[in-house]
């Protein structure tokens, strides 16, 4: 089928088309048969400033959102990367079933790229159909939202769309793209790909591409390259810090689900904890626990030491110089994370300010926590009960007396704080939420939703992560973790 045009102008500003020739392939999606919008962020497209009011109808927006429609000024492209997928390296990865529409600048000045994922086959969709199944694009749809209502660094879900077609898995299931966006696709495997065939000049580029999109103020610094990098790590050190607050498994950082800016990217295998449990692995491919829970740090860090590789030859002219400046930023990554984490941490417990003693206090009670098996969520929120004896929380360590301890340590460090109880139980609820994707809830949504159409329980779960932080009544069964027979959580890749 031919692409259809439609009359409509969002203002697309591409400089990655226009200034990376050589990181794509420029790439029309294909027609979806029967586009329909399942789920429309019109918040978002609205931040966005994207006003697709001169359509005729929802029908209009859904065809544009699944590839097959050329839209003025667009320029539809498949970006090309490498990556190091569970440590080994594939030169050549890319789109094979994405494409980005375009860029647009929001009301702000803030550009964002305008994303398609499950559009059709391109140049490098190896032995892929090119298409994504319904499940795994509602749960991308649930988990970016989430993730961004909880306050992680994350692309965001702009619309879910049926395409009217099967896509063949271990069945015949329902096909639908993604509509995503976030500040760029840059990814660890973008500098990979052009270093890895020794073309400096192409890393270059997109080193230089990159400063001016996301950090031009280091434009100036006299070593630009260096600064890209300790720029980079501190935002995945952000990142990183806030999954680890929350108990977000990605399940797949491989260096090209690794963004530049710092965004979470690629919701596949992913799940939240429920027990604090360091060495929690859901993916169904990963047997050797690369990207456990309590390995995820680690693993970004690797992570950054391949994005360190890529831009030696421009950070200084010595190479044995380049490394060693190189291997103290990789290096300094540790302290950076482990200082925003203790600080997170510390408001996760009520303390304004780090001080001496805290990290101490805080690995004891995850020990506790890990020895017990105690819901992650469920044990920070309720720990602001301090004036009800904390008999929730109690509960949760079945009474151990060695909780009982690490209370009267806490209660005595608190002392130190000059909060008032109503301005620390403030503190505590603005970051341990009530409400997180509880896998086994997301799961019944997709289920209803690919098994019957039934879209009801992922709205109503949309509905209820929209406000993660905010206890609302008749919403129990949603903070509670998954009944016994749910059984251990498997996640799959989402192809
Ligand atoms: P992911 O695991 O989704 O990050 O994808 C890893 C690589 O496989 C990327 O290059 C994807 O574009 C590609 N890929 C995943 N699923 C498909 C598919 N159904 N068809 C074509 N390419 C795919
Ligand atoms: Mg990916």
């Amino acid at each position: 089928m031919t692409s259809k045009k439609l009359d409509i102008n969002l203002n697309f500003d591409n400089s990655y088309a226009n200034q990376l020739q050589d990181f794509y392939v420029p790439f029309i999606g294909d027609v979806a048969p029967n586009p329909k919008l399942i789920k429309f962020n019109r918040t978002l497209a609205n931040e966005l400033g994207l006003d697709f009011s001169s359509l005729r109808s929802d029908d209009d927006i859904a065809a544009i959102l699944s590839g097959g429609v050329e839209v003025l000024g667009a320029s539809p492209l498949a970006q090309v990367y490498a990556g190091h997928q569970f440590g080994g390296f594939s030169p050549r990865l890319g789109d094979g079933r994405a494409l980005l529409l375009g860029e647009v600048i929001d009301p702000n000045g803030n550009r964002h790229d305008i994303h398609l994922k499950g559009s059709g086959r391109t140049v490098y969709s190896r032995g892929g159909d090119g298409k994504a199944a319904l499940a795994p694009v509602l749960r991308e749809y649930i988990l970016g939202e989430a993730m961004h209502a909880l306050g992680v660094p994350t692309t965001r879900a702009l619309a879910a769309v049926s395409t009217g077609e099967s896509v063949y898995r271990d069945s015949y299931l329902p096909g639908a793209v993604l509509a995503r966006t976030a500040s760029s696709h840059i990814r660890v495997g973008t500098f990979q790909y052009f270093a890895a065939q020794g073309d400096h000049v192409n890393v270059k580029l997109l080193a230089d591409y990159t400063i001016d999109r996301h950090f031009p103020s280091i434009k100036k610094n006299p070593k630009p390259y260096l600064e890209l990098l300790r720029m980079v790590c501190e935002r995945q050190a952000h990142l990183l810090a806030k999954w680890m607050q929350i108990g977000f498994v990605h399940g797949v950082m491989n260096t090209d689900n690794m963004t530049i800016s710092g965004e979470t990217i690629d919701y596949g295998p992913c799940a939240f904890i429920d027990h604090y449990d360091a060495s929690a692995v859901f993916s169904s491919i990963d047997r050797q626990g690369r990207y456990a829970f309590g390995n995820q740090v680690s693993m970004a860090q690797w992570n950054l030491a391949r994005l360190a590789e890529t831009l030696l030859p421009f950070i200084d002219d010595d190479p044995e110089e380049a490394v060693n400046l190189a291997t103290k930023v990789i290096q300094s990554f540790s302290d950076t994370y482990q200082q925003i984490w203790l600080t997170g941490m510390c408001k996760k417990i009520g303390f304004t300010l780090v001080q001496k003693g805290d990290l101490a206090l805080i690995e004891q009670l995850l020990e506790l926590m890990q020895a017990e098996k105690v819901d992650f969520t469920l044990m920070f929120r309720a720990l602001e009960d301090v004036d009800g004896g904390l008999a929730i929380v109690r509960g949760l360590f079945n009474e151990s007396s060695s909780f009982n301890e690490w209370v009267l340590l806490w209660q005595q460090r608190a002392t130190k704080e000059l909060l008032n109880s109503e301005e620390r139980v403030a503190l505590m609820n603005s970051v341990n939420p009530v409400y997180i994707p509880r896998n086994h809830l997301v799961e019944a949504a997709l289920q209803a939703a690919e098994k019957n159409s039934d879209y009801e329980p992922f709205e109503k779960l949309m509905t209820v992560l929209s406000k993660p932080f905010e206890k609302r009544p008749g919403l129990d069964v949603y903070e509670k973790p998954a009944p016994k027979e749910f059984g251990k959580y498997k996640t799959y890749c989402g192809t």
